[in-house]
């Protein structure tokens, strides 16, 4: 696989999501890390969104709630280069009707190689890094399609 490089910009499009169980958990950290959060662009599903709008006073891109296809609407716009930061409480001890797109937002999150924080403590370490004030430059892969064809259609060429 090849990568190249694509520049997280100092200004930050950070998803923040939560689950039910973990949203005063996200309030509490989004309250105490206001005064960095205000640094950087914001956008949350539906009902984090709300919440977070209320507690904090600041603008928030709020998409439709987790069940109802948030979840997959960040996913998007990590793969379009919008979200280029993810902080999602996610609960581990409680089904959600959305478990797969729970899944595939945590994966496509890895695809793109952006910052993740699942827990309060890694969104700790997460904000409080030099580098969220920085240009970082992010090693994404490279997709070919006819590399990929080489293998599925070989007549077809
Ligand atoms: P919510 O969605 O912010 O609308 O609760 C979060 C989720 O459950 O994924």
């Amino acid at each position: 696989m090849e990568y190249t490089e694509i520049p997280l910009q100092a200004k930050k499009h950070i998803a923040l999501v939560a689950h039910d169980n973990k949203k005063n958990d996200l309030l509490a950290w989004a309250h105490y890390n206001r005064g960095t959060l205000t640094h950087h662009h914001l956008y949350a599903t539906g009902t984090t969104g709300t919440l977070l709008e209320r507690e904090l006073n600041l603008p928030i891109t709020k998409l439709q709630s987790g069940p109802l296809g948030g979840d997959q609407q960040i996913g998007a716009k990590i793969a379009a280069g919008e979200i280029n930061c993810l902080i999602f409480f996610w609960d581990p001890l409680e089904p959600h009707p959305h478990d797969p797109d729970v899944k595939a937002l945590l994966r496509i999150a890895q695809v793109w190689n952006i910052p993740i924080a699942t827990n309060r403590t890694s969104a700790d370490f997460l904000i409080s890094s030099p580098l969220m004030q920085e240009t970082y430059q992010r090693r994404v892969p490279v997709y070919r399609p006819e590399e990929r064809l080489d293998g599925i259609a070989p007549d077809e060429k």
